[in-house]
């Protein structure tokens, strides 16, 4: 490692589930090459083009036990019945010291892991617009029965309520400008000078954006 080279930072994006989380992270790891996705362990089967060790790890329930007895995860949870987990592995690539980047796109109760055990982690709540348009969008096609989607949008409302356990929240609205403000945020805990750290801070520090969100119609949570 040369003596310039710092360290990657690991930052984990969580969201309530049709904030567009996926989608946005997306944006980041191909647009920045010292952005890199950690690759969690699931015990879901793979849905088409996923691919081994590229989406994630695909193992059995049984595996996935044996894997959390021996310790191997920094952070796992149970999502819509099955398993999923940060292994210590995924956070230890050599990359990282080559001052690489990694983003844990994972639910709200394994982000609480993260937190506990890792300090270096930076951690940044996505919004949906407002809670109706997350209504709307977990309404989808209007296929769902009227109890499956008060059912996920309780989930929501709980994944919502970790917001507090947050560094940074950004609203995701458009599309672009989400993009852009998650890059102001890595750029700044890259530079990590207090001065600039401050100023990104007034404009994506999580109370901050919470009240102006909780202000707006409909955004109240
Ligand atoms: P999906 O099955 O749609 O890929 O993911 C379902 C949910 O699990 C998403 O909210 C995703 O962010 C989350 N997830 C993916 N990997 C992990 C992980 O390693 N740990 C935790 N706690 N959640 C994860």
């Amino acid at each position: 490692m040369s003596a310039s080279a710092r360290i990657g930072i690991p930052f984990v994006i969580a969201a309530p589930s049709g904030t567009g989380k996926t989608t946005v992270c997306r944006a980041l790891v191909e647009r920045d090459p010292l952005v890199d996705f950690s690759i969690s362990h699931t015990t879901r089967p793979p849905r088409t083009g996923e691919r081994e060790g590229v989406d994630y790890h695909f193992v059995t329930a049984g595996d996935f036990r044996t894997l959390v007895g021996e310790g191997a995860f920094v952070e796992h949870a149970s999502y819509g019945g099955q398993n999923y987990g940060t292994s210590h592995e995924a956070l230890r690539v050599p990359l990282m010291e080559l001052g690489h980047d990694v983003l844990l796109e994972i639910e709200v109760q394994g982000a609480a892991q993260v937190r506990d055990s890792r300090p270096d982690a930076r951690f940044i709540f996505l919004l949906p617009p407002s809670m109706s348009v997350l209504e709307e969008r977990l309404r989808g096609r209007g296929t769902d029965s009227e109890e499956a989607i008060h059912r996920r949008l309780g989930v929501a409302d709980r994944e919502l309520a970790a917001v507090m356990g947050f560094d940074y929240a950004v609203v995701n609205d458009v599309l672009e400008q989400t993009i852009a403000s998650l890059f102001e945020i890595i750029a700044a805990e890259r530079d990590g000078r207090e001065a600039v750290l401050a100023r990104v801070r007034e404009r994506f520090g999580r109370d901050r954006v919470l009240a102006e969100w909780r202000g707006k119609a409909g955004g109240a949570a």
